[in-house]
């Protein structure tokens, strides 16, 4: 797979594209500016026609910049923000606002994902408001580890929230992130408080994330909050290996099979007997 497409046009077939370096060229003082005013972001890609990030058809920007560092992460090359193309707020918008009409009639939209889109937490906010006044349905897709540097107001633009727990044992959560759960949850908790709708994802990791008594501990967590609408149990696989290789970084997981149909099946039960809806 080419490192970066020929044109390293916006638009990608999808995430697992292979980018790296396109912002390199931008000055840092631009880039302390960027992430200050949120006129500027960073974008990964856009993609189109995804069935899985969100209610129905939706168009999907990815950004770069991550301040985790998930053992399983499948898009490590999304970690450093100046991997990803300078694209003005305005511009990013234009390219939302092809799809609306599309997004309407599917009963689709946006979802803002990563990278972790609230390292750019003023480009999202920008963004998310401007395709909530277009009308498009908008998801953003976090860790929720700088969900406090959005005000509620721009919560009030984000129709559905859908929140990466990764484990509930601190201890373990650091040694698979880097970092810590506690904002994670107390996001979880501000959204419940505000009775906005959430949406949790797991990733299924053999071996790591299938301790059946943690998932409990996260099931009756979310069962508590009263506005989770679903989980969705992701399984791990190794499609993003190959960038691991390719950016040099240690990759620990390339023995670790993926997650079977039999183990989601049996995380799923483990959310729907604390009564959530488990995908
Ligand atoms: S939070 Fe997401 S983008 Fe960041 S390291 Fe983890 S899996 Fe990768």
């Amino acid at each position: 797979m080419a490192e970066n497409p020929p044109a390293a046009s916006l638009e990608a077939k999808s995430p697992f594209e292979l980018r790296v370096h396109l912002g390199d060229g931008v000055p840092e003082q631009t880039v302390r500016e960027a992430l200050a005013s949120g006129d500027l972001g960073f974008l990964h890609s856009f993609t189109t026609g995804s069935a899985v990030d969100g209610p129905g058809v939706r168009v999907v920007a990815w950004t770069t910049g991550c301040m985790w560092r998930c053992r399983y992460c499948h898009n490590p090359d999304t970690w450093r923000l100046t991997n990803g193309t300078p694209v003005s707020v305005t511009r990013a918008a234009e390219e939302l606002g092809k799809y609306r009409h599309g997004l309407k009639v599917m009963g689709g939209g946006f979802t803002l994902s990563g990278g972790e889109p609230l390292m750019q937490h003023r480009f999202a906010a920008k963004l998310l408001a401007a395709a909530k006044g277009m009308g498009i349905h908008t998801t953003i897709e976090t860790n929720g580890f700088y969900a406090d540097r959005l005000s509620d107001a721009e919560l009030e633009t984000i129709d559905l929230v859908m929140l990466g727990i990764k484990t509930w044992d601190p201890a373990r959560h650091t040694a698979l992130t880097g970092m810590d759960n506690g904002p994670t949850l107390a996001f979880a908790r501000r959204l419940a408080a505000l009775r906005r709708p959430l949406w949790i994802r797991f990733v299924l990791v053999p071996g790591l994330t299938d301790d059946m008594d943690d998932l409990a501990k996260t099931a009756e967590f979310a069962a508590g909050l009263g506005n989770v609408e679903r989980v969705e149990v992701l399984p791990f696989h190794q499609m993003g290996s190959f960038k691991w290789e390719r950016l040099g970084l240690d990759y620990t997981l390339r023995d670790v099979a993926a997650a079977t149909e039999e183990a989601v099946e049996r995380a799923c039960a483990v959310l729907r007997s604390a009564g959530l809806q488990a995908v």
